[in-house]
């Protein structure tokens, strides 16, 4: 399905010593630390501009079951499995208006999402729905999260617009305080913590950040108060303004055609290219959607991890792959396409060099698509990314490469290096002052920062120690959802649990597992659960002595979240998810096994 036909003449040896050029042009020792914060002067970047009636309430002092932090896609899974397991007293506290997470925070102009609608959207056969599009934009998937939540009676009871401040566990009670920033004192027997692993959002560093005059918003908070319009553009405030957009990340190319469109000038900061793939949108095949059978979904989003985790069929077989007519799975087309013109027996030492040619061609076709599309050669050039497939975030985008050719629109690139800095007027690249009215930060999220500090609050568990504390050398945990001395508390989303490229599979693993304990844990009376430091520190081993086998990012590429900037972090082999991004296969299965059976033996319950 790419536009691009396949070329070969491309030189491997020439290919491996330009990506390793890139790399190594890219790579600083200041890694994370490059990165602004948002705090103190820069703490007005998280304001929430989305809000439309704030709620006015007295705080709350009471008593849940249950209590679900986050109301995202992960939070709406648990409460959705809950309320299937029967579990009633379930209250959601998150610090937005609205359920929806990602989706609520991310809603700048073109926000979609890369995956399509039937795998991604959550709970589409328990709510009867069937999306109208192969890929849905930001406000269907806020729309359907709201029914989701509507759907399993998630407003009830729930605190919007509120944010945990701190969690302290009270022993003689066996009960958990939430405190929040409305003076909330709100008890719960168990608490299930959804943060979402992309939930706060970062600057860059560069020098004279805090000068800049004119307006300026990340995009996870688009102000659309400044720039007119809507999430499906026309961006009617911009006109006869100049903007700048740092980064071109997946949401920068995402939003980039849109302010194209209506700013008088545009300049796009680049420091690394993305790899745009083509997104072949199309309405859902009617015939299709009443063909499917019962449990479609599930199967196929199992497919689709089963195909990003290189198990989609046996050696030579496309059967799985051919449902998904999308860019993610091309990779995986072309490798197997390799492997049966290698012929029967391929030795096994002769699959790492297939694998690496198949990743060759694949983005080959990336870069030919720019030459077919953007048509001064020199930015074409500069738009190319050179690194292997995964290394960044693939993009499936049809309006971003075209932008270029626009004459009001110009790419700054600034050869890996990155913006020099910034001024009252502007941004310095090259000792050029680039004059701005609005600059957007499309910069991305913190990722590989300590947990409590993305999630914005801490725990204080049994004998006063905090979580902070506990995994300031990395995160240590049963199965990446329970960890010692923090009772009665459940993780979902987290590291040492399962990690996938649909990352709502993995949520909705882990909420159908906590569902099933919490519901346990009720029907028993059992009042206090927590897992022991044995049992944690073999599951933690376990994760660590895995081989960290992930398609997404590895020392060879160039940094990026991904790969923790390139840099070295001793945590992050605690962090990661079971086997890498490989492992969630094995992850899923021990916990079904666990549910088939007796209680996980880490626990020890009273
Ligand atoms: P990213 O972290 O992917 O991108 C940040 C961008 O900012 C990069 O291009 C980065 O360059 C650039 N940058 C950082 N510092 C500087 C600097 N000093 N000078 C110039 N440029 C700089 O964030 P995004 O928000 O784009 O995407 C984050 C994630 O959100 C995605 O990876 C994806 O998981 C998710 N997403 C999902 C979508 C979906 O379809 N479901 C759509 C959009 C986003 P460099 O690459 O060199 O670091």
């Amino acid at each position: 399905m790419n536009t691009t036909a396949s070329r070969e003449e491309f030189d491997p040896a020439a290919l491996r010593q330009r990506y390793d050029e890139e790399r190594l042009k890219r790579l600083r020792t200041d890694g994370n630390q490059q990165y602004q914060e948002m705090k103190g002067d820069f703490s007005y970047f998280l304001d929430d501009p989305y809000v439309e009636e704030p709620i006015v309430r007295e705080p709350l002092e009471d008593e849940v079951d249950v209590v679900i932090i986050g109301g995202g896609i992960g939070g709406l899974f648990a409460g959705a499995r809950m309320r299937e397991a029967g579990i009633e007293d379930i209250r959601v506290i998150e610090k937005a208006s609205d359920f929806g997470g990602t989706w609520y925070w991310n809603r700048y102009p073109g926000a979609a999402c890369d995956v399509e609608a039937y795998t991604y959207l959550p709970l589409l056969e328990e709510l009867n729905y069937m999306p109208p599009r192969k890929y849905c934009d930001a406000p269907e998937i806020l729309k359907h999260c709201s029914n989701v939540a509507k759907h399993y009676r998630l407003y009830d009871n729930a605190c919007l617009q509120t944010e945990v401040q701190n969690l302290v566990w009270d022993e003689a009670t066996r009960r958990w305080t939430i405190f929040t920033n409305r003076e909330d004192k709100i008890k719960a027997k168990f608490v299930v913590m959804v943060n979402g692993p992309l939930n706060r959002p970062k600057l860059p560093g560069i020098k004279g950040i805090g000068d800049f005059k004119g307006h300026t918003f990340h995009t996870s908070r688009w102000d659309y108060n400044y720039t007119g319009g809507n999430a499906r553009g026309n961006l009617t405030g911009l006109k006869g303004k100049r903007v700048g957009i740092i980064g071109t990340g997946a949401t920068a190319v995402q939003c980039t055609a849109f302010v194209g469109e209506s700013a008088e000038q545009l300049f796009v900061f680049q420091r690394t290219p993305s790899g745009v793939d083509v997104r072949n949108d199309h309405p859902t095949d009617q015939e299709w959607a009443a063909s499917l059978k019962p449990g479609w979904q599930k199967k196929r989003q199992k497919d689709f991890t089963a195909i990003m985790t290189g198990r989609g069929g046996k050696r030579g077989e496309i059967d799985q792959l051919d449902q998904f007519d999308d860019a993610w799975v091309e990779m995986g087309k072309i490798y197997r396409r390799r492997m049966r013109e290698a012929g029967k027996e391929v030795p096994k030492s002769e699959i790492g060099q297939i694998y690496e040619m198949s990743n060759f061609e694949k983005m080959e076709n990336v870069r030919n698509r720019v030459d077919d599309i953007v048509k001064d050669k020199d930015i074409a050039e500069a738009l190319k990314p050179y690194y292997a497939f995964m290394c960044k975030r693939p993009c499936l985008d049809d309006r971003y490469l075209p932008t270029f050719n626009r004459d009001n629109v110009k790419l700054v690139d600034t050869n890996g290096q990155g913006v020099d800095s910034i001024t009252e007027k502007g941004v310095v690249v090259d000792g050029v002052e680039y004059e701005v009215d609005c600059l957007i930060f499309a910069t991305g999220f913190e990722v590989g920062t300590d947990y409590t500090r993305r999630a914005g609050y801490n725990l204080i568990g049994v004998d006063g120690v905090s979580l902070e504390e506990k995994w300031s050398k990395g995160m240590i945990s049963y199965y990446g959802l329970h960890t010692h001395g923090f009772p009665n508390c459940l993780l979902i989303g987290n590291g040492q649990a399962a990690f996938t490229a649909n990352y709502p599979d993995a949520l909705d693993e882990g909420a159908k597992h906590t569902a099933y304990l919490i519901k346990h844990f009720l029907d028993n009376n059992i009042t206090r659960v927590d897992t022991t430091e044995e049992a944690e520190t073999a599951w933690t081993s376990e994760v660590v002595g895995t081989k960290a086998v992930t398609i997404m990012g590895g020392s060879a590429c160039t940094p990026g979240y991904y790969n923790l900037e390139g840099q070295h972090d001793p945590r992050a082999r605690n962090n990661q998810p079971y086997g890498g991004m490989m492992g969630c296969h094995q992850y899923f299965a021990k916990l079904a096994a666990f549910r088939e059976g007796d209680l996980m033996p880490g626990l020890v319950v009273s």
